[in-house]
């Protein structure tokens, strides 16, 4: 893996062990996912580090939760499905998540690929989760405070972009940042949502329509 995680620097009680996340594996691989890399990854990254001491004894239930400002930290499933996608791509340098969120998704990914670029549009999460992943140890990292609907033309093209909020809509300025053998991984709707992938190709764009999610809403702006 790219980096090591200092997971005794998060403290916590209880919730450290290995067993219970080797359980969360196990739940995992009965739900379908099967790359080793992406399991292996699921095992390691300490969900109980991301929320509130109060909720941690929820961590390794599959359910999405609270992390205040209104947003949630996604399902443990939906993470590992989306990393899975992820790793269908040709490489595995530059990722671009938009939704940081509580970091648990760009830690996962910070495992498997060499540089994490994840975009939160609160900048209290921004800077809480910005602390967190330094703790954490992982450098491999760079959070931005910005707006993520069209994607991050300046670090552009991408070996994938995922998005963890849905968007109403395709978000079409997002392609041209992806690489050929490239994929944009997306829910997309609004009271119903599907996750939908979009690889690149070199003759264009293949979409491939996935399974029904549930996300927050992809919204415009910074706060
Ligand atoms: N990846 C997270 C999921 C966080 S929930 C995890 O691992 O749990 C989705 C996040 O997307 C929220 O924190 C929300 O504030 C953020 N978000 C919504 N619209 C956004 C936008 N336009 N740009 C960047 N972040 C956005």
């Amino acid at each position: 893996m790219a980096i090591r995680l200092n997971i005794a620097a998060l403290g916590g009680v209880g919730m450290t062990s290995a067993r219970t996340r080797a359980r969360l594996v196990d739940r995992l691989k009965a739900q379908g996912i099967s790359h080793p890399a992406v399991l292996a990854a699921m095992a390691e990254v300490p969900r109980h580090g991301f929320m509130d001491e109060a909720l941690a004894h929820k961590a390794y239930d599959d359910v999405s939760l609270p992390i205040g400002f209104g947003q949630t930290i996604s399902q443990p499933y939906i993470v590992a499905r989306m990393t899975e996608l992820a790793m269908g791509a040709a490489q595995h340098d530059k990722v671009l998540e938009i939704g940081t969120g509580c970091g648990y998704q760009t830690t996962v990914l910070a495992l498997l690929f060499k540089t994490v670029y994840s975009i939160e549009r609160i900048g209290g999460l921004h800077k809480a989760t910005r602390e967190r992943l330094s703790i954490l140890g992982v450098h491999n990292a760079r959070l931005r405070h910005a707006d993520g609907s069209k994607g991050l033309a300046d670090a552009a093209p991408f070996d994938v972009i995922i998005i963890t909020a849905a968007a109403p809509i395709l978000p079409e300025d997002m392609l041209p940042q992806l690489k050929v053998g490239g994929r944009l991984i997306f829910p997309v709707g609004e009271a119903e949502q599907e996750l939908r992938q979009i690889e690149r190709t070199a003759e264009g764009y293949v979409e491939t329509r996935l399974e029904k999610v549930n996300f927050v809403p992809l919204l415009p702006g910074i706060v």
